[in-house]
């Protein structure tokens, strides 16, 4: 495991020195970019033919506890660009043996959390317990409006949020998905999973992200694309105000960085992404709101200080 960490941050050391002499001409992005939320593919070259087809540097391998083989083949085969965050089954009653087990692995977080249950119910809430505990985040799919018949909703309703928030105020919550980024208007009221138009300011998210200092969001997904982009003259001030908040993920399904393969299969409401990369997309949007500081801070640099790769996890 340590090993595995060790040739992350030599890459952070790598990218810190590339940056002092500028950016690099084959880099679209001006810098080093993480993407927070990369689900691990089943071979090593998968995982990277879209890092590499979109400019993106590294990532946070979402994995499964029982995916270890795969994940560590492709941390072997590409040293230097990835750690992982481990997710489980929370209701299972071994989901707590199996992610504390993930955590003294390695493991830099708990995540994705995706499951049909209630957002201040026990099954996670012991996970939340659980991440304060390991002080890991914990990454989590908050979805309240299905996107075909029979696929039910995820860690509902997104407004319990808050008294979990309070509840454990040590835990690093890191909220995804639908409800989540919806939420960013005021006038959200589950009508759609992807509203579109104006934003009226005052939403809970934006609320909650601005009260709660263990709340970050991940930008990833087209919940997180569609937030950025539905209102061009919000988005900027939101990206500012919440700097030290927000992470860059792209939750992209394309196989090669360039909207190739099957995207945004199974969700006909997310069509306005469908054949582009949304790794791509996003970033393009945050570098389009963002000065280069901004950008740098949402694309790399959060994600360092949320999950605590720095230079103190060698010891
Ligand atoms: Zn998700
Ligand atoms: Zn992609």
């Amino acid at each position: 495991m340590t090993i595995h960490r060790r040739h992350f941050l030599g890459s952070l050391a790598a990218a810190a020195a590339a940056s002092t002499v500028g950016a690099q001409p084959e880099n679209p992005w001006g810098g080093p970019v993480i993407d927070i939320h990369f689900h691990l593919r089943k071979t090593p070259q998968a995982n990277t033919a879209h890092l590499d087809g979109c400019g993106v540097s590294n990532a946070v391998l979402l994995t499964g506890v029982n995916a270890l083989d795969q994940l560590h083949a492709t941390q072997d085969s590409s040293p230097r660009r990835f750690v992982w965050s481990a997710s489980a089954d929370p209701t299972k009653p071994e989901a707590v043996r199996l992610l504390t087990d993930a955590v003294k692995s390695g493991a830099i977080g708990l995540g994705e959390i995706k499951a049909h249950v209630a957002s201040d119910g026990p099954e996670l809430q012991r996970l939340y317990a659980l991440a304060g505990e390991l002080n890991v985040p914990i990454l989590i799919h908050f979805q309240e409006v299905p996107h075909y018949d029979g696929e039910g909703v995820f860690s509902t309703p997104f407004k319990n949020l808050e008294a979990m928030l309070k509840a454990y105020p040590k835990t690093r919550f890191v909220g995804h998905a639908d409800a989540f980024w919806a939420n960013i208007s005021a006038d959200y009221a589950n009508q759609s999973a992807y509203p579109s138009g104006p934003i009226k300011p005052g939403g809970l998210t934006d609320r909650l992200l601005t009260d709660y200092p263990n709340l970050y969001a991940d930008l990833s997904a087209n919940s997180g694309n569609n937030a950025l982009s539905r209102d061009p003259d919000f988005t900027p001030a939101f990206l500012a105000r919440h700097r030290d908040k927000l992470m860059f993920g792209s939750d992209c399904s394309c196989s090669d960085g360039h909207g190739g393969g099957i995207s945004q299969a199974n969700n006909p409401a997310a069509a306005r992404l469908a054949g582009k990369c949304v790794a791509r997309e996003t970033l393009t949007v945050l570098k389009k709101s963002t000065s280069t500081a901004l950008f740098r801070q949402i694309a790399w640099e959060n994600a360092h200080t949320v999950y605590r790769i720095t230079s103190s996890t060698l010891s």
